[in-house]
This record gives structure tokens, sequence and C-alpha cells, in this order.
């Protein structure tokens, strides 16, 4: 049995080297799933540009819409300088030109955000202050750890919790630009805990963008303490190691990446690893072998996607670095180590998981005579709880809604496959559905599809499974080539 392309999905973010109509077409070629709009470097028109580009090009292609956050920077400093361990430095609300000595911040209730004995890191942690002292207008700090500092660096004071919050004033700004574009994905920056995904959801209730799914970005060390109920209150998650190897001992990234995942895995979160992926291909045509075992290790991991930050961005050659992704998942699919079902069933054994566990040992039993999953869906719910399981063929999730088709590419294993026929009755539709899946080239005709979906008597609930041979269900009539993506 083959499966087709890469099963994990690949996220890229698009920036000054990707946004051309000639470089998005061939990086969706060489495998991109999810274009991800970084609105923290983005102005509104060009995120309007560019997100209205990838539309025209191809409408099955999820976008990601990526709010700034809560992130805090120092200000101007006169020239780049070097801080040394020991000196004392002092942080400023007010509008100052920094140097050696002092600098500006754009945190404006910093001094009622810090205690003495907090941390403060600024340039991506290479920086390390600790407070000293806490001023009305200032904040004394002692550099623990010296290093290189320039104009509107990042900074991360770990474990605190901003009275900025979220969402900022910014992020509002930028969920108005999302109502009216409706961008499939919206993830969300320095989440702390699920009152965070609580709000913007009602923001997005009433503006739109509809049925917008959010991605909660786990950066920060108190995302990690409350996970569980973010996640609960997310569509899904990105492990963003940036800034989470800022907030948390750097060493704890890769433990926790693995934790984070194990359990958005149980709750049919898909999981996104985000961050220094493939950072040398930014620069230089060939990965390191460190990030390459890295990527492999996502996909041990069970991760569901993959994210591309600077290398497409900005990176010399983002095709390439899409291509070299695709490459690496795919290799790394032939070793994902195998679990037990039941180990990643959720508390609650909702129908729809148990649906998911069964199909899964299905195809397990029968791998060589099953040509893949045929799911008929609405939302892409069961989908979702398909996936999970990391059966070892494709999952086609068959729908009439173009949002669907796009938000089901961020799921581990899954294609989506467009049909637009209403039908009430289950065996027309298992019919129809085995149909669509066979005429755009994606199973053979000798083989057999377990079909999954819900009846009508039971809306809203996936509670039917079946074995089907695909040459009982189609008319014998030609159809496409056997469509096998990347290679
Ligand atoms: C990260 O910190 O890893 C991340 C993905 O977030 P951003 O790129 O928005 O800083």
């Amino acid at each position: 049995m083959e499966t087709i392309g890469a099963r994990s999905k690949i996220v890229c973010t698009i920036g000054p080297a990707s946004k051309t109509k000639e470089i998005l077409i061939q990086m969706i070629d060489a495998g991109m799933d999810v274009a991800r709009i970084n609105l923290s470097h983005e102005s509104h028109s060009s995120a309007k540009q560019v997100f209205d580009r990838i539309r025209s090009i191809d409408d099955t292609i999820g976008i990601l819409f990526d709010l700034q956050g809560p992130k805090i920077r120092i200000g101007e400093l006169k020239e780049p300088v070097e801080l040394e361990s020991g000196q004392e430095f002092i942080i400023s609300i007010e509008d100052i030109v920094g140097d050696a000595h002092r600098v500006s911040i754009s945190h404006e209730n910093l001094p009622q955000d810090v205690n003495i004995g907090d941390t403060i890191a600024i340039n991506d942690g290479n920086v390390i202050l600790q407070v000293k002292e806490v001023r009305d207008q200032e904040v004394i700090t002692e550099v623990t750890q010296g290093g290189p500092i320039s104009s509107r660096k990042g900074v991360n004071i770990p474990g605190i919790r901003l009275s900025c919050g979220i969402p900022t004033e910014k992020d509002i700004e930028d969920l108005y630009l999302a109502a009216s574009l409706e961008p499939d994905f919206i993830a969300l920056s320095f989440v702390v805990d699920e009152h965070d995904v609580i709000r913007v959801k009602e923001i997005i209730e009433k503006n739109g963008p509809s049925n917008a799914h959010i991605i909660s970005k786990i950066e920060h060390m108190l995302a990690v303490k409350n996970y569980n109920a973010i996640l609960r209150e997310s569509e899904g998650v990105m492990i963003a190691r940036g800034d989470l190897g800022i907030e948390v001992p750097i060493e704890e990234v890769p433990i926790l990446q693995r934790d984070l995942i194990r359990q958005a895995n149980m709750w049919a979160r898909p999981a996104i690893v985000a961050t220094h992926m493939l950072e040398s291909m930014t620069h230089g045509s060939v990965p390191t072998r460190a990030e390459v075992s890295d990527v492999a290790h996502a996909v041990f991991d069970r991760a569901d996607a993959v994210m591309l930050s600077g290398e497409t961005a900005m990176g010399q050659n983002p095709v390439k670095a899409v291509e070299m992704m695709n490459r690496m998942v795919r290799k790394a699919e032939e070793r994902l180590p195998q679990v037990d079902a039941l180990d990643i069933t959720s508390p609650e054994k909702m129908i729809v998981e148990i649906i998911g566990n069964l199909v899964y040992s299905a195809v397990c039993l029968i791998t060589d005579k099953v040509d893949g999953i045929i799911t008929a869906t609405r939302s892409g719910f069961t989908a979702r709880w398909l996936s999970k399981f990391r059966p070892p063929t494709n999952i086609f999730a068959v729908t009439k809604d173009r949002r669907v088709m796009r938000q089901v590419r961020l799921l581990w294993g899954v294609t989506p496959v467009s049909y637009d026929t209403d039908l009430e009755n289950v065996d027309d539709l298992i019919r129809e559905a085995v149909r669509v899946v066979y005429e755009a080239g994606l199973i053979e005709s000798d083989k057999d599809v377990v079909f999954t979906s819900g009846t009508k008597m039971t809306p809203g609930r996936t509670n039917l499974v079946g074995i089907f041979h695909v040459a009982d269900l189609i008319p014998k009539h030609p159809r496409k080539k056997l469509r096998r993506k990347g290679g």
C-alpha cells in the first residue's frame, strides 16, 4: 500500500522571499499545506495581497494568521551595545534613545508587572537581567548574563503574566482584518490560560472570521502550566520553540515538545512544531545533520505538522526548504513508532473516538487490502479523531465545504476531497463518497476502503463504519490517472 505524499503537514511562513505568485506555486507543488501570514511583520495591505494571491492560486491551501500578542521590545539604541555581566542596566518607560546604561521599553506597565528578583531576557535570551529595584518610571536591573543588544530586540519576562493581556489592541485590529478576509486558522501568541482563548473566540463569534480554528501558541511558562485547559478550548496548538526556549530552561524544550504533542494527540488537536527546523537553509542549501534529526524527531513525537519560519519567509531558497522538509518527513514517517491505541484514548471516550479506534484496528489488520479510509464530513471533526490514531493508510475527508478542505490539511495523514451532492440516504452517501475519491485518482478499484460517517438519524455524530470493495460501488468508467503527490 502506498500513501499520497507526506502525511505530516508542512506550514510555511510567507514573507519577502516567498510572496510572488511563481514562488507560491512552487511551494505548493513542493508540499506546502498551510501558509502562515505573520501579522507581527505584515501590514494589513500586504497581508491582504498575499492572502488573495494564495486563494487565487489554490483555494484548498489553508491560511493561518499569526497574531503578535503581547510581544515586548526594547526601544531605539544610539548604536548596538555589549552589556557586561555584573553591570547595572536600567529599563525605562520614558521615550529615550538608549545606550549601554539604559533603554526604553514598549510595555508601559513594566514597573507594575515585575518584582525584585524577576528575570528579564533580551535578544532571544542572549542577555539576562535580574530586577534589583522597581521605581515609578523605571526598573533597575543587574546584568547576570552579558551580551549584545540592539534597537527593538525582543524581551521576555519568564513566568510573568503581563497586564496588557490577550488580545492586545493590535490583535483586535488584526482580528478585524481576519473578519474581512476569513483565514482558516488564527494563531494566538503568548497565550497564558484558557481565558485568553475564550476572549478571542468571543470577538470572533461576533465579527468573524466564521468557523476559524484557533491555534494556541505554547511559548509561555504559564501556558505549559495551564496547557490542558488551553488545549480543550483550542482547535490546535503550536509548540513555538523560539520563545518557549527563553521562557523555560532550553534543555526542557525537547521533553516539553514530546509531552505537549502527546496530550494534543490524545484530545485530537493538531500540533505544529515550529522554529529553527531548517534554520541553516535560510542561507545555505543543505540542512545541518542536527536539523534533519530534529525534523525526524518531531515526526516520531507524532506532530501533525512542522513549520518553516525564516527559511521560507526570507531565506535564499524557500522552495528548496519545502522540498527538503517534504523529503525528510516522508522518510521519518516510515519509522513512525507504533503506540497502543488505548494508551492515547482520551478519558472521555467519545463515540467518534471509539469509531477512530475501530477504524485504526481494522486498517492495521488488513493493511494490504485497504487503499484508504473515507469519511464524509461536514466540519472535519471525524477526520480529526481518525487522524489521531495515525492509521497506516490515507484518510480522505470528503466534504462540500472549501473551508473544511483547508482546515483538514493541517491534520496528519488527511487528504481533502471535494464533493457537491446533498444525499439523504446512507447507501447513496457511501457510493458517492467512494466515487469522488476514486474519480480523483486516489484509490484503486481492486482495493477495499473503510468508510465512516454519521447518519441522518444521529446528526453531528459519527456512528457508522463499513468496509467496502471499491469496484462494487463505482460505475465502470475511466477516471484520472492515480495521483501521488510530492514524488
Ligand atoms: C516562536 O516563538 O517559536 C514562534 C513561532 O513565534 P514567533 O515566530 O511569532 O515569534
